[in-house]
């Protein structure tokens, strides 16, 4: 049977069952114009927007979405099932991570390490990124306003720019110290 006599068919067949499943869809539709003047009104009445109308999980489409794995706002971003929100939710800090690292093994020449000389200290939570020459407070003036992952991907997504490196908390925190007495005596201490 040709797959237009097919549907023809199933379409007889069944047309009570979808026609009522496309009113629960899109509420009473009279006719196929009202259908396409919906759509040209509501460009956003997508899978999406149908999955959240009808209180579905809008990534597996299938179990309802709950009120444990939405973020609050009243209920507003409820859109996930349990499931789905915990396994986004791996996936995504999962990324994150990955992501960081391989800034940080950018910044720390090759290595997931601190720069300073000597220094061992390899654990990514550790580990942030420095500003060479100290511009880091003067760029958050500027308004350019990152920080935390943001910055790594920003970073990435710029080809990693030169004047950044990879330092640990504590030999940021020693680099801010030798800074403040160059400060006082004027002499640029923390350049190796
Ligand atoms: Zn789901
Ligand atoms: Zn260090």
């Amino acid at each position: 049977m040709a797959t237009k006599e097919y549907n023809q068919k199933y379409y007889q067949e069944h047309k009570d069952k979808l026609k009522a499943d496309a009113k629960s869809y899109y509420g009473a539709v009279t006719g196929p114009k009202e259908m396409q003047e919906r759509r040209r009104l509501k460009p956003e009445l997508t899978r999406y927007a149908e999955l959240r109308a009808r209180g579905l999980c809008v990534c597996c489409g299938s179990n309802p979405a709950t009120v444990r794995s939405g973020t609050g706002n009243g209920g507003k971003t409820i859109k996930y099932c349990v499931e789905c929100r915990a396994r986004i939710n791996i996936s995504r800090s999962q990324l994150r991570l990955e992501q960081k690292a391989e800034v940080l093994t950018h910044y720390g020449n090759g290595k997931l390490q601190c720069c300073w000389e000597r220094c061992t200290v390899c654990d990514p939570d550790m580990l942030t990124i420095d500003h060479i020459d100290n511009s880091g407070a003067a760029d958050r003036k500027k308004g350019n306003q990152y920080g935390g992952v943001q910055f790594y991907v920003i970073l990435k997504n710029a080809g990693y720019p030169d004047g950044f490196q990879t330092l640990c908390h504590n030999h940021q925190w020693k680099k801010e110290m030798l800074r403040r007495r160059e400060d006082l005596n004027g002499v640029p201490s923390w350049r190796k």
